[in-house]
């Protein structure tokens, strides 16, 4: 309940998808415990009535495995989702049914989703006829008919005979709305539902779906990784990275001031949504993790251009952040010494250069897509790599990443990570981050990054390298 009194028309608690659980054959074979895909792992959500909800974030961050969950098409590997007030995780027999009845998905794909074979009537009728709803044929065939000019295909008469191939893709997902409205549901959740469509008819479609919202009563949760439509459509949104929910709150606040630093770069990879000038560039490095075994601390810490250098740190954030890049090379023995002879001088961009200072020279450069490189980086590029020495850190760090280095070359990865970990270490790195408030004023947007609330170190948030 929600301190006003109001329910939730729909409350995830601690939601919860695996995929994998069990041990398959090389598992066995290897002899190794199981690593499942978290596609959803521990989210947290309300979706208030006749709402709009977004969930946004990139390919396989679990939007589709959380719609899927919340209309029971998959069973939770923990985790409860209460809809209307009542736990519907283990729901069965007739409070199943009346469930189904008042939940439905819209997929992305309506080619896919009706079958060839059924005609429009055939694949609109359906439902009613699962659950017994409807008086006879007529009735049925009526009210078939009705929604099918509800959603724009009118004359329902032209269209009941068809053949989803007949029918452009627009068409077709109108068929699907109609399927969906059929039952007169209280809530849909539509999964990427114009992103099949040719742009020229999405915001047909949409406006149709918004129409429809008000004439039905209805509650959306709208998945996209499109973020221009989240904003046209949703009224709040949760943005997902690795199977969890990262930020949430008011669409408008996230879109003009997105809080996490994945909501940020998410927003700064789309051009048409430079809310301002002066935003922060996000400066994301590498690629997203695999969902099965996702950094501890914070999962996007490895990527993130904000992570937090400890309390005694003397020296900027960007110095930093190259120190813990490289630190988290090392853990991942994802380094490479080809090219760079540690008996001998090596070549870096066509000079001669000590191993360690060329071996410096290549890891703490950031991974940054081209656009974000900055000067140093551009011509590190070039071949000319960072200097320790130019970096704005104390001595003993500087010794730090030497000394990692030397043992790097000396194949002695541990002694590398513990020269690191005294000054690279970062809570970001250590602790998960609960989702917390991010902004002032009630209803306002929470995100899970410790550079809000508690935990965050005293200074303001560092402005890295732009
Ligand atoms: P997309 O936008 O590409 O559909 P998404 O954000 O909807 O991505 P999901 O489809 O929910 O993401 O997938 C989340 C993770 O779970 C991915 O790593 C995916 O490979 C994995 N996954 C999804 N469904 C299954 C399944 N049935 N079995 C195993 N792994 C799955």
């Amino acid at each position: 309940m929600d301190s006003d009194g109001t329910q939730p028309l729909v409350e995830l608690d601690g939601l919860t998808k695996h995929f994998g659980t069990t041990q398959g054959l090389a598992d066995r074979l290897l002899g190794r415990e199981p690593q499942p895909v978290r596609a959803v792992d521990g989210v947290d959500l309300r979706i208030e009535r006749g709402d709009v909800m977004g969930i946004a974030g990139e390919s396989g961050c679990g939007k589709t495995t959380l719609g899927k969950l919340l209309v029971k098409l998959y069973e939770p590997t923990a985790g409860t989702i209460r809809f209307d007030g009542e736990d519907v995780t283990g729901l069965t027999g007739d409070r199943e049914q009346s469930f189904r009845e008042r939940v439905q998905m819209i997929f992305q794909d309506p080619f896919e989703s009706l079958n060839p074979r059924m005609t429009v009537l055939d694949a609109v009728v359906e439902p009613l006829r699962i659950h017994g709803i409807g008086e006879g044929y007529g009735g049925r065939r009526e009210r078939v008919a009705g929604v099918l000019e509800d959603v724009g295909l009118a004359p329902a008469e032209t269209y009941l005979d068809s053949f989803p191939q007949e029918l452009s893709g627009g068409e077709r997902q109108r068929v699907a709305i109609a399927r969906a409205l059929v039952m007169d549901p209280d809530f849909i959740v539509c999964d990427e539902p114009v992103s099949m469509l040719d742009v020229s008819i999405r915001a047909g479609v949409l406006n149709l779906m918004r129409r429809l919202q008000d004439e039905y009563g209805l509650t959306y949760v709208f998945i996209s990784h499109d973020l221009s439509l989240i904003r046209y459509m949703c009224d709040r949104t949760a943005i997902m990275y690795l199977g969890e929910v990262i930020e949430k709150g008011p669409t408008d606040a996230i879109v003009t001031d997105p809080k996490h630093p994945y909501t940020e770069a998410l927003f700064d990879a789309v051009p048409d949504i430079d809310a301002s000038a002066e935003r922060r560039r996000a400066n994301v490095t590498g690629e997203v993790p695999s969902p099965r075994d996702p950094p501890r601390g914070c999962r996007f810490h490895p990527r993130c251009a904000y992570v937090i250098p400890p309390a005694e740190w003397q020296g900027s954030q960007e110095a930093f952040r190259r120190g813990f890049q490289f630190k988290l090379q090392v853990r991942n023995r994802a380094i490479s010494t080809e090219g760079i002879d540690a008996d001998g001088d090596s070549a870096v961009g066509g000079r001669a250069s000590d191993p360690t200072e060329a071996l410096l020279a290549r890891e703490l450069v950031l991974d940054l897509p081209e656009e974000h490189r900055i000067d140093a980086e551009g011509g590190a590029m070039a071949g000319v790599g960072i200097d320790p020495s130019t970096l704005d850190l104390s001595g003993d760090a500087e010794r730090a990443l030497r000394a990692a280095a030397d043992a790097v070359l000396d194949e002695d990865y541990e002694r590398a990570e513990a020269e690191l970990n005294e000054h690279f270490d970062s809570i970001c790195d250590r602790d998960h981050p609960d989702l917390r408030p991010a902004a002032d004023g009630e209803g306002t947007e929470v995100a899970a990054c410790h550079l809000y609330g508690r935990s965050a170190r005293e200074a303001p948030a560092p402005n890295p390298t732009d």
